[in-house]
């Protein structure tokens, strides 16, 4: 009878509370809503399988759509030890259907855990006039323990702009991944033969600016718990001077090429200049004609530098479905017969009119002949890329595998589809003027993970003797610990 009286009391007080204030009726709909009996929901992001010593961060998202959300709370449980981690409160006064409570896992708290699991448990509640409860239990492997790694002594005599390769031995309890970090670039490792699993072998380009007073060449070994293992690597760096070379734009070559980019379609899917149709080039060009020399300039600029840094991301996400291992054996030849016209690393100027237009870097070889000229791969391989491709132009990224891709540019025909196995037999394009080219010529490009190296390395096998081929043979024995 009392229990009976106190549910009445509990039905009938908020709605005559409510009554009373007639006028608000949200008041009414809010306590009505506050009668369910429904549990929040709770999500929890950032929550990884394991965890090394960089530790983590996690949100504990709860909703309520009917009375909305109170409380939630993150702890953290050890046998019968319970640590406090993250808590969200309301006041109360107004409803919110979603809240979120956050919390971080130190390396500290780790190291103090008696088992190699962190257990959580993540409670929320609503603010319905019975409050609804729910809990969520998270369990995170703990690993602390840094994977191994041993690189095999070995001076590396490399070349400003060019490539190196290091060898390194390395193991973990769980999966792990290992690379060549220079600076912000990533050169991933690949087994040193198929399915090592101990050995590794790492191309890499060293910058076209490298000082090996600043920078630091490093091997890093990662596992799936975030541990990571780096040793530094010497570098003989050889410093070389770089060409320079300056180059006049016609209003012309300006009118003509720079607009088949500034169509923002163009802008967003580097996509063919046959995408932007001939009567809106026309109007373009109307359009370009009719402003001042100044915004030729500036189109040529925003051109320039947005496209190369664009291309630059591209290519490097291109390289990424590499073979693990080498898919040649052989020289690699001049894919186009002619003379160079244009070198690696050249430093080049634009100017229109007198004024400063811009900078590039040359990041390969041209190559100049008669107009449609063959093209011809360098090497064996497996084309990666075959269409258009920004200021290349029509291009073709053929593998060669562990990370090394060649580009050819520019071109006026491509006569290969993605997946094709080439060798220098193959005619895989004829050279054309396609993208910023001023005239028919062969843009050609080597790349380690999507960073160019010069190609006079690679087109002299006696370079690739000493410097890759010598290294990959066995080396058992030379592993230091
Ligand atoms: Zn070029």
């Amino acid at each position: 009878m009392k229990r009976l009286v106190v549910f009445l009391l509990l039905i009938l007080l908020p709605v005559v509370a409510a009554l009373s204030f007639s006028q608000s009726r949200s008041f009414i709909f809010d306590s009505l809503g506050r009668f369910e009996k429904d549990k929040p929901e709770i999500t929890l992001e950032g929550v990884p399988a394991s965890v090394g010593r960089s530790g983590f961060k996690l949100a504990a998202k709860a909703s309520d759509a009917g009375a909305g959300i109170t409380h939630i709370a993150i702890e953290m449980r050890d046998g019968d030890k319970v640590t406090p981690l993250g808590e969200w409160k309301s006041d109360g006064s107004a409803k919110l259907g979603n809240a979120m409570a956050e919390a971080e896992i130190t390396e500290a708290m780790l190291e103090e855990l008696s088992s190699d699991v962190v257990e959580l448990r993540v409670t929320a509640s609503d603010r319905a006039f019975i409050s609804n409860g729910e809990e969520k239990l998270a369990q995170v492997k703990v690993d602390l323990k840094k994977p191994y790694l041993s690189v095999i002594p070995d001076q590396q005599n490399v070349t400003q702009g060019g490539a190196g390769m290091v060898l390194f031995e390395a193991g973990d309890d769980s999966q792990f991944t290992s690379f060549v970090r220079i600076g912000e670039m990533k050169f991933p490792a690949h087994p040193l033969r198929a399915g090592d699993t101990r050995q590794f072998a790492a191309l890499f380009a060293v910058p076209r600016l490298f000082d090996s007073a600043v920078d630091a060449a490093e091997v890093v070994v990662r596992d799936v718990a975030g541990n990571e293992t780096a040793r530094r690597f010497p570098l003989r760096v050889k410093k070389v001077n770089w060409p320079e070379d300056s180059i006049t734009l016609s209003k012309n070559f300006v009118e003509d090429k720079i607009i088949s980019y500034l169509a923002p379609e163009y802008y967003e899917s580097l996509e063919n200049t046959s995408a932007v149709k001939s009567d809106e080039r026309k109007a373009m060009r109307a359009r370009l004609r009719s402003e001042d020399e100044a915004s030729y300039i500036s189109s040529f600029r925003d051109v320039n530098e947005k496209y190369r840094r664009a291309l630059g991301v591209k290519l490097v996400e291109i390289s990424a479905s590499s073979d693990p291992e080498f898919l040649w054996d052989s020289s690699f030849a001049k894919p186009m017969k002619g003379a160079i016209t244009g070198r690696f690393g050249e430093e080049r100027d634009y100017h229109y009119q007198s004024q400063i237009a811009g900078y590039s870097l040359h990041e390969g070889l041209d190559i100049a002949s008669l107009q449609g000229a063959a093209v011809y791969s360098t090497n064996k391989g497996k084309v990666l890329y075959a269409g258009s491709l920004g200021i290349y132009g029509n291009a073709v990224v053929v593998d060669h595998g562990r990370g090394l891709s060649t580009l050819y540019g520019h071109l006026s025909r491509i006569d290969c589809n993605v997946g094709d196995v080439v060798d220098t037999t193959t005619q895989i394009a004829a050279s054309g003027a396609t993208g910023l080219a001023g005239g028919d010529h062969l843009h050609f490009e080597m790349r380690i993970a999507g960073v160019p190296v010069t190609p006079y390395e690679w087109l002299d096998y006696q370079w690739i003797e000493d410097h890759v081929l010598a290294k990959l043979k066995p080396v058992e024995g030379q592993i230091n610990g």
